[in-house]
């Protein structure tokens, strides 16, 4: 599908001089092939402690040599969550592994550099493999074409199918200088379409015994943004709409459809929806940081998204400047804030 390559919102595309890297986190040892240059977004010192204890001291580490750019970690004895650093300077990235008793479902496919597919038939002894993903975005969708499909709910499809060859280019200066993180380009997938498998809300797949995965569609974070609920493990992927940082409500992106669904307004309601299914959900795992979170989080959530909408722009903990305006900050309790924009909210 081509449709013209646009650099990342309110990104430069120019590698920062070190002059400028000195106020960033400390950093965190590790052996993926990737390293860090510059951090654009930045991390609270609390999800980025969890990280480097998580990465430099986890007894639930995996060794495996498949992918030179991915870190496992066995957080269940079918449950593999797959770490990828950011390549543009936002937070490292968590891709998720189920193994069922037949087939086996990835769920994002980080940025798409190094060998996921091959590590992903490591990891499930070579089991028919699903691929779904959360949203489109750059760091949970890139890797699509690593696939022949990609499920996605039904709203965010159109974002998957802007894709094209040249959705990396954005990483580089124009020199070829990487501008965030230092890779080799040519780990990078070569492009090829897939297809792009829509499904409506609800959807549910069958890994094998009637161990079964449900699509439930969220909205919130972008138009078609889904969370995937394991019901025999009764863990929920959330993707960027449960974040122990930021969980930033975007109103849907210029020249894509369904934006009203990226509101607080829409998110608010299926808040309400995933509330009432709470006794069906343990914990939560999120597109980054921390992960294995409680449920409670949800009503949390719920909380704070009524609160937004009782009185958007009074009550919020603090303000920072996004690529579409000023954004709202409000606390969601024991997880981070919820982050939106005077359009995002929706009413
Ligand atoms: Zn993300």
């Amino acid at each position: 599908m081509s449709t013209e390559y646009k650099p990342a919102a309110g990104k430069e595309r120019v590698r920062k001089p070190q002059s400028e890297w000195s106020r960033q986190n400390l950093p965190i040892n590790s052996h993926v092939k990737s390293e860090r240059v510059y951090m654009h977004e930045p991390i609270t010192e609390t999800a980025w402690a969890y990280m480097k204890l998580l990465r430099e001291n986890s007894s639930i580490k995996i060794e495996h040599e498949k992918d030179p750019y991915a870190e496992v970690y066995r957080f269940r004895d079918n449950l593999y969550a797959i770490f990828q650093e950011s390549l543009d300077g936002m937070g490292d990235v968590w891709s998720y592994l189920i193994v069922g008793p037949e087939k086996a479902m990835l769920i994002d496919t980080g940025f798409g550099l190094g060998d996921l597919k091959g590590l992903c038939d490591e990891l499930s002894g070579g089991r028919e493999l699903i691929v779904a993903v959360t949203h489109g975005h750059f760091d949970h969708a890139y890797g699509n074409c690593r696939f022949e499909r990609v499920y996605c709910h039904e709203y965010e499809a159109a974002s998957l199918e802007a894709q094209n060859a040249h959705i990396w280019d954005y990483l580089f200066q124009d020199d070829g200088t990487p501008i965030w993180s230092e890779f080799d380009r040519n780990d990078l997938p070569v492009w090829k379409d897939y297809e792009t498998i829509a499904v409506p809300d609800g959807y549910t797949w069958d890994l094998g015994n009637g161990y079964e995965v449900e699509l439930i569609f969220l909205g919130g974070h972008t138009s078609g943004h889904s969370a995937f609920l394991d019901k025999t493990a009764r863990n929920l992927f959330c993707g960027d709409d449960f974040v122990s940082m930021r969980v930033g409500i975007s109103g849907g992106k210029p020249g894509l459809p369904y934006g009203e669904y990226a509101t607080v307004k829409a998110f608010s309601a299926n808040m309400d929806k995933l509330a009432q299914r709470i006794d069906e959900i343990d914990h939560l795992f999120p597109g980054h940081f921390v992960m294995d979170i409680e449920s409670s989080a949800i009503l949390s959530m719920q909380k704070t998204c009524h609160e937004a909408l009782a009185d958007p722009f009074h009550g919020y903990a603090f303000t920072s400047q996004g690529p579409r305006g000023t954004l709202y900050h409000r606390h969601v309790e024991g997880l981070g804030t919820l982050a939106y924009t005077e359009a995002s909210i929706g009413i």
